[in-house]
C-alpha cells in the first residue's frame, strides 16, 4: 500500500471508529460484518485491514469459498469416477487436495492421492479447457468437476453449449454449482450476530445488485464492493453508518462493473443449461434452490445420470481428524478458526485437515498464512 493509500486508509479507519462509537459500540459489543466472498477474505488479511479496524468493528468470513463449501461426498464421487480407466477428470487445482471420506478403507482420500496412484486427472484453468481434453481423447470419458458460484456457472454453461455445438459427446459435468443468496438467507434464518454484509463483487457482476435486495426483508444491510483495500474499507464505513442509522439497504460501491440487473448474457446461459435444485453445503446441510443441475435437455452431459454414481452427501467419515474439523461453523461466521482445536496444530497449510485450510481462499488458510505470527499455538 502506498503512503497516500495508507493515509486514506487510516482516515477511513478513524471514521469507522468514530461512527461505531457514536452508536454505542465498543470491544464488548462490536458491530459484526460478514465478508461473504473468499477473495475479500484474502484481501482483508493480505492488506492488514483487520489490524486497522477498531475493536468496535469485527469481521467474520462467510460461505464464499467455493471449494470450502463442497461436501466430502462430492469428492468421493469424483475419486470413484477417477478410478475408472476410461475416465479423465478435468478439475481446478484447488479441488485436488480437498479431503473426501473414502480414506477410511484405504482407498484414496482425495484427488491428488488418486492422481498419484495413476488416475488420469488434468488440472484446468478454465471450464473450456475440458472441451479440448475431450476433443483430444475421443475414446475416453472426460468429466469436468463443475464447482463454484454464480461467477463460474455461466462458463460451465458455455462449456456445455460449446460441446453441443461442436458435437463433442464424451464430455460430462459432475455438478456442485452453488448460489450465494440462498446460503446468506440460511445464515440469517438461524440465530446469528451479523450486522451487515460486505457483498461479493464478482458474484454481483453476474447476478446484479438487485439480487441482494432480500436483505431488506431481514432488516439487514449490505454493500457490494470490489477488491481494492480502500474500497473494502469504504464499504465497512458505509455499513457502520447504516447500522448507526438503523438503515436497511443494499448499496453498490462497485458500479464500474456491477449493474442493477447483472449480466443478462451470463444469466441467460445459466438459465438455458441449468435448473435450480436443492444442494448440499458443508456445514449447512441441504438448502432448497441453492444449487444448479443440468436441465433434462442436457442430460447427455450429466455425469450422475450417464455414468452411474451416487448423489453427493456430507458423510463425516474417513480421516478421524476430519470429524473434529469445524469448517461448517467457520463458513457461517459462527466461530473464527482460532476456536477450532486443530487450528495451527494438527491442521496447518502443510497438513490441512479441512477444506477451509486447503483452499487459497479458505478462511482458515488466510488466518494461518497472514495471522500465524500473532497466534499462540498452545
Ligand atoms: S483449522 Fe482445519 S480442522 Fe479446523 S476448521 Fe479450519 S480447516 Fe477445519
Amino acid at each position: 500500500m502506498s503512503r497516500d493509500m495508507a493515509d486514506t486508509a487510516g482516515r477511513l479507519a478513524e471514521r469507522i471508529a468514530e461512527t461505531a462509537a457514536s452508536c454505542g459500540r465498543d470491544r464488548n459489543t462490536p458491530l459484526r460484518f460478514m465478508e461473504v466472498c473468499g477473495t475479500h477474505t484474502v484481501t482483508i488479511f493480505r492488506s492488514g485491514l483487520r489490524q486497522l479496524l477498531p475493536d468496535s468493528v469485527e469481521l467474520v468470513s462467510g460461505p464464499g469459498c467455493p471449494v470450502c463449501v463442497t461436501v466430502d461426498g462430492y469428492i468421493d464421487e469424483a475419486v470413484k469416477l477417477a478410478h475408472s480407466p476410461e475416465v479423465i477428470i478435468a478439475a481446478f487445482g484447488d479441488l485436488l487436495k480437498i479431503p473426501g471420506s473414502a480414506g477410511a478403507d484405504g482407498s484414496p482420500d482425495n484427488l491428488a492421492e488418486a492422481k498419484a496412484r495413476g488416475a488420469d486427472i488434468r488440472v484446468v484453468y478454465s471450464p473450456l479447457d475440458a472441451l479440448y481434453v475431450a476433443a483430444e481423447n475421443p475414446g475416453r470419458k472426460v468429466v469436468y468437476l463443475a464447482v463454484g458460484f454464480e461467477t463460474t456457472a455461466p462458463t460451465a454453461a458455455a462449456l456445455v453449449m460449446a460441446a453441443e455445438k461442436a458435437g463433442v459427446k464424451n464430455l460430462y459435468l459432475l455438478t456442485a454449482h452453488k448460489l450465494v443468496p440462498p446460503a446468506m438467507k440460511a445464515i440469517l434464518d438461524r440465530p446469528h450476530r451479523i450486522d451487515g454484509f460486505i457483498l461479493p463483487g464478482h458474484v454481483a457482476v453476474v447476478t446484479g445488485r438487485r439480487e441482494f435486495d432480500f436483505l431488506k426483508e431481514y432488516g439487514q444491510r449490505g454493500v457490494v464492493t470490489g477488491f481494492e483495500p480502500l474500497g473494502i474499507l469504504a464499504a465497512i464505513l458505509r455499513l457502520t453508518e447504516m447500522a448507526r442509522d438503523s438503515l436497511s439497504a443494499v448499496e453498490n460501491f462497485y458500479p464500474s462493473v456491477v449493474r442493477e440487473e447483472g449480466n443478462p448474457v451470463a444469466k441467460s446461459a445459466m438459465t438455458k443449461v441449468f435448473r435450480k435444485t436443492a444442494e448440499q453445503w458443508r456445514g449447512m446441510g441441504v438448502l432448497e434452490a441453492s444449487g444448479l443441475s443440468l436441465r433434462d435437455e442436457y442430460a447427455a452431459y450429466d455425469a450422475r445420470r450417464k455414468l452411474c454414481i451416487g448423489a453427493a452427501e456430507e458423510s463425516g467419515q474417513g480421516n478421524p481428524l476430519s470429524r473434529l474439523c469445524r469448517c461448517g461453523e467457520v463458513l457461517t461466521g459462527a466461530i473464527t478458526p482460532r476456536s477450532c482445536p486443530l487450528f495451527g496444530k494438527a491442521c496447518t497449510d502443510r497438513h490441512p485437515v479441512g477444506p477451509c485450510m486447503v483452499s487459497v481462499e479458505g478462511t482458515c488458510a488466510a488466518w494461518y498464512k497472514y495471522g500465524a505470527g500473532k497466534f499462540e499455538f498452545t
